[in-house]
């Protein structure tokens, strides 16, 4: 299959998966998870119609999404990676949203930016739903204090949380705890779901699924 059937294929399956979930909302919005793949992958998606892409590394992006942009206008690139802060500043100068702000350092750092480009972006917090000590995130029971510390103190629009459930476990109960833990913290929207698990996710109330090899093929 190529690119563009198997990005088809994952679209109708979002569908069916929305509708199975009597999702009220339409469903779940596709980022398509475009890291390690080059312009020649991409463009037929972009010329497709789709327009949002994730990348997991900053560097990366800004080597191949501005070219990209340029040609194509209504693009919205999410930063789905971990960030230093000493890479903010391009953070905030080449993306739409950052979904994983998970400690305040980099939250002051992203704010600090945003305001100097007065660029604001819509921000997601990240959150470490196993408790993994090789992962980023905030802790669960962080999150409603690390939530409202982003908007109170420094004025953040965060408005969703993001979730990598560890990759030998269940991932329902961890998409069933980023829903609680979005609720009780008045967030409305939650990224969760890649290529393994994305209809489960649709079925627990995910507005965003990152897939990427499903569409672009092993990395
Ligand atoms: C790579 C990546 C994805 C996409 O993973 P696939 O299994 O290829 O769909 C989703 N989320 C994050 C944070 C990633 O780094």
């Amino acid at each position: 299959m190529t690119v563009l059937e198997r990005y088809a294929e994952i679209e109708a399956k979002m569908a069916k998966a929305a509708a199975e979930a009597a999702r009220e909302d339409g469903g779940a919005e596709l980022v398509a998870v475009s890291k390690t793949f080059g312009p020649e992958d991409i463009l037929p998606v972009i010329e497709a119609g789709h327009r949002v892409f994730g990348e997991n590394r900053v560097q990366e992006a800004e080597g191949k999404w501005p070219g990209l942009r340029e040609k194509f206008p209504g693009i919205e690139l999410h930063l789905i990676g971990p960030l230093q802060s000493n890479k903010a500043a391009d953070a905030v100068a080449l993306f739409d949203v950052i979904e994983t702000i998970d400690r305040e350092k980099i939250a002051r750092a992203l704010k600090a930016e945003m305001d100097k480009q007065g660029r604001q972006l819509t921000c997601y917090v990240q959150v470490n739903t196993g408790l993994e000590p090789q992962k980023a995130g905030i802790a669960p029971a962080d999150t409603a204090r690390f939530v409202a510390f982003c908007r109170s103190e420094l004025g953040l629009a965060v408005e969703g949380l993001m979730c990598i459930p560890p990759a030998d476990e269940n991932p329902g109960p961890h998409f069933a705890l980023l829903r609680k833990l979005a609720r009780e913290s008045d967030v409305a929207k939650l990224s969760m779901g890649m290529s393994g698990d994305f209809e489960t996710a649709i079925g627990f109330g995910a507005t965003s699924v990152r897939v990427g090899s499903a569409i672009f093929g092993s990395r």
